[in-house]
């Protein structure tokens, strides 16, 4: 454990471990100190020189991101020699900067336009023209490079560099020419390429699939956990209610990673980030009756019928690991004797990396694991409704088709007496079923899930469901509470 010690800041007396960056230190104690290229993911290469501060004894400015802690340490952050180094080094930063703010896409987030804000020398002294270098260069799938209002930071290189060593950005030429460029031969589509964006401290870099579709001060944030795979990143989603007519009229304008060290860090990878379709696409918003007509129906009517047919037995309960914790307490109750199928097949299974990305594409199947649910294989499915020995499937988000292939997974789904599914988008066999129940998703609803490493997290409700929508969870103890009068009535 690091040694403690006592220094100053701003003339108040700090506590902190002997060795940590003034610039933390001052963060833990409130003060945060204006900084471009210091990550703390990314270290400190101490370049942009805005993190300066005035230390006792030290013949000018240090660099708040490269000063250690230590005994007796005096640092001022605002002092009037500080403030005028600052106000220097943003007009500097800003000498070839195009202050394209209006129709910049990072208007609102931005580091250069909120210190420039705070502490900008508003009058500029530079009388020069100012260089022109590339704009729009699409430098991969995901991120659009912007040359001129790039302030040379290397936040972006290093994360090329240092998290995913794979080297596409680089800054080449030299002086005034300097700049961001893609290594010659390579484009930036590694796994994990949105981030540059969030790293990035200025407009220079911005997210192709998001620009210029929502201003950020209409969007509300959300603590939530993604669900593209088992480990379970923490993101923050960004909701777009205030204008709806922006943003394509979808609701969900982006996921943007939460840090957490134990789990994600700073980062998440580019499937989680942009699988965000399907949250506004494809929706299911009204329940259904399939046979032998296809007509609405009442959440009542629906979980009585389908209540007195699990009453009946020969139960198979095919689900995935999209369930949260609470969804699987309530479905253990309600399928209590029912064979049970959640096992990722090809359809729920993908790419794992030795960085965050898991092979398991669903965040939860722990959560199963640890209320002691078992699941049976898609194979044995198969033959139990081959032979009629499933009277009841009642499928929740899974497309068989993706399983079996559509024309088999249609002719087994035929096969059961009775059958329900349940999800939050329609698949190509949702309409091979006696009734389609709609789920909320999750930014709809709040719950927990558990991740491969069995950490419990929690998730928060973003938005208000669509349509009828209803979580998983409450549609099961329905059925659950009707149960009882199907009885009454199978008695009679
Ligand atoms: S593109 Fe952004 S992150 Fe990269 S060096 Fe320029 S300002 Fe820094
Ligand atoms: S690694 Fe998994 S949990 Fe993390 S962002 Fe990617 S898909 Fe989501």
């Amino acid at each position: 454990m690091a040694k403690k010690v006592k220094f100053k800041l701003d003339g108040r007396e700090i506590e902190a471990d002997e060795g940590r960056l003034v610039i933390d230190a001052a963060k833990d104690a409130g003060v945060n100190i204006p900084h471009y290229c210091y990550h703390p993911a990314l270290g400190n290469p101490g370049n942009c020189r805005m993190c300066v501060v005035e230390v006792a004894g030290a013949p000018k400015p240090q660099v708040s991101c490269r000063t250690p802690v230590r005994e007796g340490l005096d640092v001022k952050t605002e002092s009037e020699p500080i403030k005028r180094a600052r106000a220097a080094m943003l007009e500097l930063h800003l000498v070839n900067h195009p202050l394209d703010c209006p129709v910049c896409d990072q208007a609102g987030e931005c580091g250069l336009q909120n210190y420039y804000m705070e502490i900008g020398q508003y009058q500029s002294q530079v009388r020069e023209n100012k260089d022109h270098k590339g704009k729009r260069i699409e430098v991969g799938p995901h991120v659009m490079l912007d040359q001129e209002r790039c302030i040379l930071c290397t936040r972006c290189t290093r994360f090329v560099d240092n998290v995913t060593k794979t080297h596409e950005l680089g800054i080449f030429r030299r002086g005034h020419s300097e700049r961001v460029e893609l290594t010659p031969g390579l484009i930036l589509d590694n796994a994990y390429s949105g981030n540059v964006v969030d790293v990035c401290p200025v407009g220079a870099l911005t997210d192709r699939d998001f620009r210029y579709k929502v201003r950020v001060w209409y969007l509300d944030e959300t603590d939530s956990i993604c669900t593209g795979c088992s480990r379970g990143c923490n993101i923050s989603v960004h909701t777009n209610t205030k204008r709806p007519w922006h943003n394509d009229g979808k609701r969900v304008a982006r996921l943007k990673p939460r840090h957490n060290h134990d789990v994600n860090g700073h980062w998440m990878c580019d499937d989680g980030r942009y699988g965000i379709g399907a949250l506004d696409s494809g929706r299911l918003g009204r329940v259904l009756k399939l046979t032998p007509e296809r007509r609405d129906a009442s959440w009542e009517s629906a979980a009585e019928e389908i209540a007195k047919a699990l009453k009946a037995g020969g139960v198979a309960f095919v689900a995935s690991g999209m369930l949260s914790n609470e969804d699987w307490a309530a479905a253990k109750e309600l399928f209590a004797g029912a064979k049970l199928y959640f096992c990722p097949e090809p359809d729920q299974i993908g790419v794992e990396d030795d960085f965050l990305r898991r092979r398991e594409k669903v965040p939860n199947l722990k959560g199963a694991e640890a209320l002691g649910l078992k699941s049976g294989s898609f194979d044995e499915l198969a033959r139990d409704l081959e032979s009629g020995k499933v009277k009841t499937l009642y499928v929740v988000e899974r497309d068989l088709a993706k399983i079996w292939g559509a024309e088999r997974a249609k002719a087994l789904i035929a096969k059961a007496a009775f059958r329900v599914y349940q999800g939050p988008n329609k698949n190509e066999l949702s309409e091979s079923f006696d009734f389609r129940l709609p789920a909320t998703a999750y930014v709809e609803e709040s719950g927990h899930f558990t991740n491969f490493e069995g950490k419990v997290q929690a998730y928060c409700k973003a938005l208000e469901p669509i349509g009828q929508a209803r979580p998983d969870a409450e549609i099961f103890r329905l059925i659950a509470a009707a149960a009882p009068a199907a009885r009454r009535e199978v008695a009679a």
